[in-house]
């Protein structure tokens, strides 16, 4: 085994732990929670290795990094998920590989996914990013809608051809009422959920927490946490 390979596999084993430590915690199962890798910032040649230790699910943010990866890892057995601020004009791309979009915040950009899914021959699964850190009618400095913009937003997915909806994501806020809380703000993820659910009961994703808060999220209720830097290391930049 590479030493690349062998320092993911140790820090996968360790996040496993803390997932796990977090299930029993809050007397869930572990198999209701789906461990999404954040690969964003590091090379095809990491996801490859990451396929090979098991990992399933993986994520990126930016479509210009995304789309070549996606391509070659072509034949490894991964989702691929979209977890960042998305232009329409990358819908295209985006719909080309991506099994799952965490990040759809407004209503221009469910029309877009909707016609390049159609376009592409897929179906993507979206997921309504929500903001807790905006004013309604407005999409938050790292994306996601405001509270109250959810239910129109999710309709709109689920009325959209080529999409299907699958749920809520958030990204604990910076600032605002929740900053420094991200409990409370995934406990606030997780009404908008049941709320949600009781309109679309089959979108049951709480996509939520990340390195830094995963246990808040599964305490709350997440059923994907989205795990970059305790994965894959320190991110030499933000990505
Ligand atoms: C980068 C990123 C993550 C992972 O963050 P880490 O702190 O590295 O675990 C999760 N979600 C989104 C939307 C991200 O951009």
């Amino acid at each position: 085994m590479s030493a690349r390979k062998a320092e993911l596999a140790e820090n996968l084993a360790r996040v496993e732990e803390r997932i796990e430590s977090a299930c029993v915690a809050a007397g869930r199962k572990r198999e209701d929670v789906t461990l999404v890798v954040v690969t964003k910032t590091y090379p095809a040649s990491d996801v490859r290795l990451l396929a090979e230790l098991g990992v399933r699910h993986v994520a990126e943010n930016r479509d210009q990094d995304a789309a070549p990866k996606a391509a070659a890892c072509a034949d490894a057995e991964l989702k691929w998920h979209f977890v960042g601020q998305l232009q329409t004009n990358k819908a295209r791309s985006v719909a080309g590989y991506a099994d799952f979009v965490h990040s759809v915040d407004r209503p221009k950009l469910v029309t877009a996914l909707s016609a390049a899914a159609v376009r592409n021959g897929r179906e993507l699964g979206c997921l309504v990013q929500v903001a807790f850190d905006v004013e309604s009618g407005d999409v938050g400095a790292r994306g996601g809608a405001a509270p109250d913009a959810v239910s129109a937003l999710a309709d709109a997915v689920a009325a959209a051809e080529g999409l299907r909806l699958e749920g809520v994501m958030t990204v604990a806020p910076l600032t605002g009422p929740y900053a420094g809380s991200p409990g409370q703000a995934f406990a606030r993820l997780r009404e908008i959920s049941t709320r949600l659910r009781a309109a679309h009961p089959a979108a049951n994703m709480v996509s939520a927490g990340m390195s830094s808060d995963l246990e808040e999220a599964v305490q709350a209720g997440a059923t994907h946490v989205r795990v970059g830097s305790a994965v894959l290391g320190d991110r030499p930049r933000l990505g």
